[in-house]
């Protein structure tokens, strides 16, 4: 009993250690793919199975280790492969390229593509397929080896050889190129008839074991010998592949149709026919179904990934009835403002809930003035619920919804708080631009006068100077002053004018005209100014323009002296011409096409659409030979564009320049026809007049000067230094003409001018009064002409001008 206890004990110990021994066995990691039948996939019960697996367990038993199995994605297999998380992977292709990477087995079985096709379809060879339907996997080798062979007809792919499969004996397509060994295997399970291979071996390799460690390899390679030899091998090869010869035998079972059914099928030939024309569409129907469906699923799951990347982003998505305004859907981010979407898209909630107080009217009009279909914008406020306001831009569409069979505005809203924070800042810096602009209108206003005043002194007494007796050095001097202050006269005017300008302060004053005098007027000015040898000017004047138009007749001669004053600078020789012709013709209106020619130095063409522009001169040697401030141009172009014409201009260098503009003016219909303000009689060589003129000035030195001037042509001058003394002397003696400054104490021009015309009435009697002063801003001759003036001068004076005006007006009394 003793003696069978003990061998009891030591057989159990035996036991023991030999369990120990088993269970301490060395572990062989081996991987591979999972879903890659019938080589190797993870079966039903959640277990590796197939050909590979078999062949693993076997080599494993031979080299005495225990097979642990890591079925993945065949790319995180190769992974780990790399990382050495697996010892070996069971079923690798051989490549060149993956043989300097790896070791590889000798090959314990082949794979390769070949061409699968209906038994009915007429495919006998490869080049019967150059033109058919071929349904492929999805990004398979295939598809390259396809486009190797030149193949042009139809190319599918879809998700797996299954389907291709499938599809392929439904119809669909005419040949699939597959893995042999796969599809043969998922032809047999499925029991799928009619299908046919090519013989061909497309892409065949050696099917292997692959690992990092070469010693691991060679027993391998040892254990795959033993089971070539002892047959294992090829008994696991018949278990799991379909051999080659089988498949011919499965379709001749197929072809051999018992005789019965050979009959039945005769009697129901033309019902089969149709049954089977159905079956077929159904098929390919169902076939196609369900390759949407997958589509389908597809894209939801992409949309779904971009609903919830725009819930992350600034974009807050929303669904909202029309009317009553209630939220649908909105989405989750409209938490950045304090919201949950639960609460906003409860019962009892109004899209109207966010929206501030004060926006929501104006929110509720939008919303209803909506139409179905047009995409519209809105901004308002949101008050978030930490308080604080915050600007959304608001963009939606009104569109009828599938569900709710109604329509409904789907939009999306945009923090857009930083934006009006810019903006409101913008708003402020342009009111205080504007501001300051005014305030430099103002200025300049004030410094015009100031600055006119003493000029005026100056160039009087310069005036004179040039009258009085000097040696011929001297009168060259003087002659350089006096030219020098009228170029300094002309910058302040334009800067002047242009500011004037630029604050939109120039408004238009219509009145009737002839622009037959104007024309001639200033074409006789400038060709009296500027008695050059070799310099002609003249004007050509279409006959068909009517006599009188009505128009701001000052702009257009400040115009065409501005361009006149250019054509003289730059023309040395040659002719300057005024051009106008009749360009079209209404019943109300008439435009003019103006042009203004000479044949100077001409503009270089790159700098011609510049010239226009503020301070711009088309060289910069201009300013040093030429002079000028480059404002010229820019003031005439936007006179022309106030006067809703356009200017251009038309130039080749050395050869001339010619200025076009296009104006339009309105037609005067009424019978009399205006005298020309001034009349061009005058004689300029001839400067001598007789009258008695009544000169109102304040400043002892515009006193002096004026007075010079008038006695040198003749004139009798009594002086007065105010308003009031002015109309005092009138009601005492007869003047011929007042020449009557603004700006004066006691009492001024306008209120002088007034009281002496009130006085006038009860005498029955008019003299002419001359505005003499300072005040030269656009707008302030038409202010002097309504308070009962003649006429007006600016100072500093124009010795000619004045000399003209005054000469008219003593002609005029005469007559
Ligand atoms: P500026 O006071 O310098 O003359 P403008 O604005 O009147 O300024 O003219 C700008 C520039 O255009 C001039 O400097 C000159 O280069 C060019 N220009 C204007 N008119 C003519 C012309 N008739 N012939 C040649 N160049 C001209």
């Amino acid at each position: 009993m003793k003696c069978k206890l003990i061998a009891c004990l030591l057989l159990f110990i035996c036991m023991g250690l030999w369990a120990q021994e088993a269970t301490e066995k060395e572990k062989i990691i081996i991987g591979g793919d999972s879903d890659y039948c019938p080589y190797e996939f993870i079966n039903d019960e959640g277990n590796p199975d197939g050909y590979n697996v078999e062949l693993s367990q076997e080599i494993a038993k031979i080299l005495g280790k225990e097979p642990v199995f890591r079925l993945s994605k065949w790319a995180l297999a190769m992974e780990r492969l790399d990382t050495s998380e697996i010892d070996v992977v069971q079923g690798m292709a051989f490549s060149v390229e993956r043989a300097m990477k790896y070791h590889f087995s000798s090959a314990h079985a082949e794979t390769w593509r070949t061409f699968f096709y209906r038994k009915d379809s007429n495919i006998s060879r490869e080049s019967d397929i150059m033109n058919k339907s071929v349904v492929i996997q999805q990004g398979d080798i295939a598809g390259e080896y396809l486009k190797k062979i030149g193949f042009h007809g139809t190319l599918n792919e879809v998700p797996n050889q299954e389907i291709a499969l499938k599809l392929l004996s439904k119809g669909d397509f005419d040949v699939s190129l597959l893995n042999y060994t796969i599809t043969m295997y998922i032809i047999r399970q499925e029991n799928i008839k009619g299908i046919r291979n090519l013989p061909n071996r497309i892409y065949q390799r050696d099917y292997c074991f692959a690992s990092k460690d070469p010693q691991l390899i060679s027993e391998i390679d040892r254990a795959l010998q033993i089971l070539r030899q002892n047959g294992t091998l090829a008994a696991l090869q018949n278990k799991w592949f379909v051999s080659e010869q089988m498949e011919p035998k499965l379709d001749s079972a197929q072809t051999i149709v018992p005789v019965f059914m050979v009959i039945l099928l005769a009697f129901a030939f033309v019902l089969v026919l149709f049954w089977h024309k159905s079956v077929r569409n159904n098929t390919k129907t169902l076939g196609k179904l369900a390759m949407l469906e997958k589509n389908l699923q597809q894209q939801e799951k992409e949309l779904n990934q971009w609903k919830e990347e725009f819930s992350r982003g600034p974009v807050v998505l929303y669904k909202c009835r029309v009317r009553p305004p209630k939220m649908l859907f909105i989405s989750e981010n409209v938490s950045n403002w304090g919201f949950s979407a639960e609460e906003l898209t409860s019962t009892n909630a109004s899209f109207l809930d966010i929206v501030f107080s004060e926006d929501k009217e104006k929110v509720k009009q939008h919303c209803q003035n909506l139409q179905p279909g047009k995409e519209s914008a809105i901004y308002y406020r949101v008050l978030g619920q930490n308080g604080e306001l915050c600007w959304v831009m608001d963009v939606c569409r009104i569109i009828t919804s599938p569900e709710e069979e109604e329509s409904c505005r789907y939009g999306y809203l945009i923090d857009v708080s930083e934006q009006k924070k810019l903006e409101a800042r913008y708003l402020e810096a342009k009111e205080k631009a504007e501001a300051a602009n005014i305030a430099k209108s103002h200025f300049l206003a004030n410094m015009s006068h100031e600055i006119r005043t003493p000029l005026n002194g100056i160039t009087g007494f310069l005036q004179v100077l040039t009258h009085m007796d000097a040696s011929p050095e001297q009168r060259e001097i003087y002659n350089l002053m006096h030219s020098s202050s009228r170029n300094l006269l002309k910058i302040i005017n334009d800067i002047l004018d242009f500011s004037k300008i630029e604050s939109g302060k120039m408004e238009l004053i219509e009145s009737e005209f002839n622009l037959h005098y104007i024309i001639d007027d200033i074409i006789k000015q400038f060709s009296h100014q500027n008695k050059r040898e070799h310099l002609v000017m003249n004007h050509q004047i279409d006959e068909r323009i009517p006599d009188v138009m009505k128009g701001d007749q000052l702009r257009l001669k400040q115009i065409l002296i501005n361009l006149m004053q250019n054509a003289v600078k730059f023309t040395h020789q040659g002719k300057i011409e005024i051009g106008a012709e009749l360009y079209t013709y209404s019943e109300s209106d008439v435009r003019i096409l103006f042009r203004v020619l000479d044949t100077g130095i001409g503009i270089n063409p790159e700098k011609q659409k510049d010239i226009f522009d503020n301070y711009t001169q088309a060289d910069s040697s201009i300013t040093s030979k030429y002079g000028g401030t480059g404002l010229g141009l820019a003031i005439v172009k936007r006179l022309v564009e106030l006067m809703h014409g356009f200017i251009w201009v038309e130039s080749q260098p050395n050869k001339g320049s010619c200025f076009f503009f296009i104006l339009p003016f309105r037609q005067y219909n009424e019978i009399d026809v205006p005298e020309p303000e001034i009349s061009a009689e005058v004689v300029y060589h001839d400067k001598s007049l007789t009258g008695k003129i009544l000169l109102a000035e304040d400043e002892p030195i515009n006193q002096m000067v004026t007075r010079r001037q008038l006695e040198t042509w003749g004139l009798q001058v009594e002086v007065v230094p105010n308003g009031l003394e002015a109309l005092n002397a009138t009601k005492q003696n007869d003047y011929d003409i007042i020449l009557m400054d603004i700006q004066m104490p006691v009492m001024d021009g306008i209120t002088a001018t007034q009281k002496i015309r009130d006085l006038e009435v009860a005498l029955q009697k008019h003299t002419p009064i001359v505005a003499f002063t300072a005040a030269a801003l656009v707008g302030d001759r038409e202010r002097f002409l309504a308070a009962g003036m003649d006429a007006y001068i600016a100072k500093p004076i124009d010795v000619e001008e004045l000399y003209q005006i005054l000469g008219s007006l003593l002609i005029a009394d005469k007559k």
